[in-house]
Order: C-alpha cells, then sequence, then structure tokens
C-alpha cells in the first residue's frame, strides 16, 4: 500500500543520500591529492579595451584534471574545496602559479598583462589572505601592481567589516582589486565606497541577452553608470556576440572579456593568440589597403 510505498521511497532516498556523500567525500580526497599531485593548471582568459580591443588583462581560471574522470569543471570543485577548507591550498596554488607565470614572462624580457585571480570568500575570511598574497608575490619577486584579485560581489556581503579591512591591506600591498559577478549581489553606494576596488565586472547573466531584455540593458547601464560614478573601471564578462560587444562599446563600458574575443586558453594557446592577435593585424587601415 501507501505506506510500503512511502518506506521504499525513503529507503532510496537515503541510499541515494549516502551514494552522493560518499561521491563528495571521494572528490574531496582525490582534490587534496590532486593539488599536491600539480593535477592544477591555470587557463587564461584575455580581456580587451571595449573600444580598441587591444588586451589591458588577463583572469586566471583554474582547471583540474581528475586522473579518472577528466577535465572537472571549477563549479564543481571549487564549492568542495570551500566546503572542507582545501580552498586555502587550492588558493595560495593558483596564486602562486599565476605569479609565476608572470615572474617567467618578465624573465624572457616581457611585460606581462596584470593578471586577475580569483579569490574566495573563504579565502577572505580566513585571516592571512594579505600575507598569503605578500608571500606568493615574494616568491616570484613580482612587483604587486601586475596582480588583481577578483572577489565576488555576494561574498563581499557577508562580513563586511572584515571585508573592508582586508580589501584596504590588499590595497595597501599594491595589488588592483576588483568586485565579480557585481549586480548579484546588494552593495548599496555607500559601501562600494567604502570599499575602494578599482574594477567592477558586470555579471555575465545581464550581458548574455541585453540585446533583446530590455530590463538587462537598462541594469548594464546602470551598473557602468555606477562604476564610472565612483572612478571604476567596468569589464563586462561573458560577451559572446558581435552586437553585445558594440552596445557595450556605445554605452562607454571599459573593458570586455567573454568567447567573442578568447576562451580561457592554455599558456602555448594563449601565445598564439596574443601573436595572431596584435593591435596591427587588426588595424583597419591595414586590412584595406
Ligand atoms: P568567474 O570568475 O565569474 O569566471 C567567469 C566564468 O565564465 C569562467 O568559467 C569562464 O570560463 C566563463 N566565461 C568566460 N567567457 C564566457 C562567455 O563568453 N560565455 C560564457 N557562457 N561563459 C564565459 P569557469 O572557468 O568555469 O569558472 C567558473 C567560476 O569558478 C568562476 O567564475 C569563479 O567564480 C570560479 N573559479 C575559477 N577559477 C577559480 C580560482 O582559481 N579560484 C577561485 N576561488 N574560484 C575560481
Ligand atoms: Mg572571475
Ligand atoms: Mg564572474
Ligand atoms: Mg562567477
Amino acid at each position: 500500500g501507501a505506506k510500503d510505498r512511502g518506506r521504499n521511497q525513503m529507503r532510496f532516498f537515503a541510499r541515494e543520500l549516502s551514494h552522493r556523500a560518499r561521491e563528495r567525500l571521494q572528490l574531496e580526497a582525490d582534490l587534496r591529492r590532486g593539488i599536491d599531485q600539480n593535477q592544477l593548471c591555470l587557463h587564461y582568459q584575455p580581456q580587451v579595451d571595449a573600444q580598441s580591443r587591444t588586451l589591458t588583462g588577463l583572469e586566471a581560471l583554474v582547471r583540474w584534471k581528475h586522473p579518472e574522470q577528466g577535465m572537472i569543471s571549477p563549479g564543481e570543485f571549487i564549492p568542495i574545496a570551500e566546503e572542507s577548507g582545501l580552498i586555502v591550498q587550492l588558493g595560495d596554488w593558483v596564486l602562486r602559479a599565476a605569479c609565476h607565470q608572470m615572474a617567467s614572462w618578465r624573465a624572457a624580457g616581457l611585460r606581462p598583462p596584470r593578471t586577475a585571480v580569483n579569490v574566495s570568500a573563504v579565502q577572505l575570511s580566513h585571516g592571512q589572505l594579505t600575507q598569503r598574497v605578500a608571500d606568493a608575490l615574494a616568491a616570484s619577486t613580482l612587483p604587486a601592481e601586475y596582480l588583481e584579485l577578483e572577489i565576488t560581489e555576494s561574498f563581499l556581503m557577508r562580513d563586511q567589516e572584515r571585508a573592508q579591512q582586508t580589501l584596504a591591506e590588499l590595497r595597501e600591498l599594491g595589488v588592483r582589486l576588483s568586485i565579480d559577478d557585481f549586480g548579484t549581489g546588494y552593495s548599496s553606494l555607500a559601501y562600494l565606497q567604502k570599499l575602494r576596488v578599482h574594477k567592477l565586472k558586470i555579471d555575465l547573466s545581464f550581458v548574455r541577452d541585453m540585446t533583446s531584455n530590455q530590463a538587462n540593458a537598462a541594469i548594464v547601464k546602470a551598473i557602468i553608470a555606477l562604476g564610472h560614478s565612483l572612478g571604476l573601471e567596468v569589464l563586462a564578462e561573458g560577451v559572446e556576440q558581435e552586437d553585445q560587444a558594440e552596445e557595450l562599446r556605445a554605452q562607454g563600458c571599459d573593458l570586455i572579456q567573454g568567447y567573442l574575443i578568447a576562451r580561457p586558453l592554455p599558456v602555448a594557446r594563449l601565445h598564439n593568440w596574443l601573436v595572431s592577435s596584435t593591435p596591427l593585424a587588426h588595424d583597419p587601415s591595414i586590412r584595406a589597403s
């Protein structure tokens, strides 16, 4: 009867739950090992000037090549890393790898593009973030101005006092600060002003259909105006189409990032991209001749 059916469903549910929990624990253990065994790597996505399309910076995005499961996306393992506290170790690895990459470009006589690294709220509230960032810079003798840190807006809202304090320290250290996924949280103007970051990144959910959705177009426009009124640079992320880029340029958005320009690329492919997309190669006066 119905009672049996209920009991069966319950049993099924419990089995499913414990299966998920085991999978998660396994993934956590794998990730712990993966960090030590160099299974992580960084891909770099270009950020360009919305007008000239010249490179202004890069965003480092972590990738994990699991020995059996292949590539696992950060959307899947970052939350596990955050809940288990592994994010602190993982975050250190990312910081050091990004700084090391910029230092090797410098050693090769190149001026590296400023590179942004994503920082999780757990890293921010764990304490010692400033020291960890300073250590990563020192380990590769990289000047702080080359490094940018991206902090998600919703995370900044959780512990406002602490966030403000840490951001002030980081700013003092000389790194650049940007607010990621902007528009999805609820920052007040007053709070935003106190944080004194350098850049706002408009969340890709607003950019995605800004050319067909009036409400999102209005939000994008408002964020650009807000950012500029506070003296901040504004970047739109997730730009996939030329008409989005054109609309953003027309509205005075400073920078764009997205598949239209380039996907996140491993270093070797980034080098190819840089060579083939130099401003000269895209100069319309050259194409015309
Ligand atoms: P995010 O920092 O907001 O990064 C933007 C995400 O959008 C990236 O996904 C990027 O690959 C993707 N993306 C870029 N351009 C486009 C586009 O034109 N269209 C679409 N649909 N997507 C685009 P990814 O690499 O999977 O990273 C997802 C999130 O994982 C990141 O969001 C960030 O919150 C987190 N994450 C990635 N790497 C790290 C890291 O090293 N540390 C921490 N704490 N979090 C990271
Ligand atoms: Mg980001
Ligand atoms: Mg984002
Ligand atoms: Mg995001």
